[in-house]
C-alpha cells in the first residue's frame, strides 16, 4: 500500500518573512488525520529553508530543496551538497525539475548524478519526468518519459530505489493551467510503473510512490489521485497559497 504524498515546489518565491508565514499557516492547517495518513513536504527556496524547517520542527510536514550539487563539498562555487541539505533539515530534493532541464540546461547524466548523490547522502530524491508539448503531439510520450526514468536512475539497485519518489511532469502542464486529464495521467504513471517492472522487478515497481505534477488545483486534485497508479502530486502554483495547499492535502486523505 503506497501512502499518499504532496508536495509543494515553491520554485523562486516567498521571502523570509512569508516563507514561515506559509508553513505555519500550512502547520496550523492540516488536521490530524491528514498528517498520519498522507506525506507532505514543502520546498522553498534554499535560502529559506533552514527558517521553514525549524518552524516545521514540531510538525509532520517534511521539508525538500528544489535541486543540489552531486559532489560533497570543495570548489563548486554556488552550489549546495546533500550533506549541507541534510545539516539544515531536509529530507527531500528534487532531481531533474522541467525548469532546470529546460530553462538550466541540465542533462540527464547530471540529474542522474544529482539523484545516486542524494541517496548516497540520506535524502530522499524525487525525480521529475515529463515531455514538452511538440513531444507529446509527436507521440514521443513513453520514449521520453523512458529516456528520463532510464537515465535518471541509471546504476541504481533495487535496495537504493526505495529512497526514489518519481514525479511525472508533463511540461505543457506545468505553470500553464492545463492539467493533463486524470486518463493522460493515468496511462503515462501505468507506463512507468510498467518500465519500471522490467528495469527492476514487480515488488519495486509496486512500491514506488509515482506522483502527477502540472497545474494541480484543489478542484482537480482528487480526481488525479483517484487513478490507480497516481500516489500524489508536485504542486507548484497552488503549493504557495496555504488554504489551496491545504485542500490539496485534503484531497490526498
Ligand atoms: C511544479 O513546479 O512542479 C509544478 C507542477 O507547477 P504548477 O503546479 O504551478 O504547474
Amino acid at each position: 500500500m503506497r501512502k499518499p504524498f504532496v508536495a509543494g515546489n515553491w520554485k523562486m518565491n516567498t521571502n523570509s518573512q512569508t516563507s514561515v508565514k506559509l508553513v505555519e499557516r500550512i502547520a496550523s492547517g492540516s488536521v490530524e488525520a491528514a498528517s498520519q495518513s498522507v506525506i507532505v513536504a514543502v520546498c522553498p527556496p534554499f535560502v529559506y529553508l533552514q527558517v521553514v524547517a525549524k518552524a516545521l520542527s514540531s510538525s509532520n510536514i517534511a521539508v525538500g530543496a528544489q535541486d543540489m550539487y552531486f559532489e560533497p563539498d570543495g570548489a563548486f562555487t554556488g552550489e549546495i551538497s546533500a550533506s549541507m541539505l541534510k545539516d539544515v533539515g531536509c529530507s527531500y530534493c528534487l532531481c531533474g525539475h522541467s525548469e532546470r532541464r529546460h530553462v538550466i540546461g541540465e542533462s540527464d547524466e547530471l540529474i542522474n548524478r544529482k539523484v545516486t548523490a542524494a541517496i548516497g547522502g540520506g535524502l530522499l530524491p524525487i525525480l521529475c519526468v515529463g515531455e514538452l508539448l511538440e513531444e507529446r503531439e509527436a507521440s514521443k510520450t513513453n520514449e521520453v518519459v523512458t529516456r528520463h526514468v532510464k537515465e535518471g536512475l541509471a546504476g541504481l539497485s533495487a535496495e537504493k530505489l526505495e529512497a526514489v519518489t518519481i514525479a511525472y511532469e508533463p511540461v505543457w502542464a506545468i505553470g500553464t493551467g492545463l492539467t493533463a486529464t486524470p486518463d493522460q495521467a493515468q496511462e503515462v504513471h501505468d507506463f512507468i510503473r510498467k518500465l519500471l517492472g522490467q528495469m527492476y522487478d514487480k515488488k519495486t515497481a509496486e512500491e514506488i510512490r509515482i506522483l502527477y505534477g502540472g497545474s494541480v488545483k484543489p478542484n482537480n486534485a482528487a480526481e488525479l489521485m483517484s487513478q490507480k497508479d497516481i500516489d500524489g502530486v508536485l504542486v507548484g502554483g497552488a503549493s504557495l497559497k496555504a488554504d489551496d495547499f491545504l485542500a490539496i492535502i485534503q484531497a490526498a486523505v
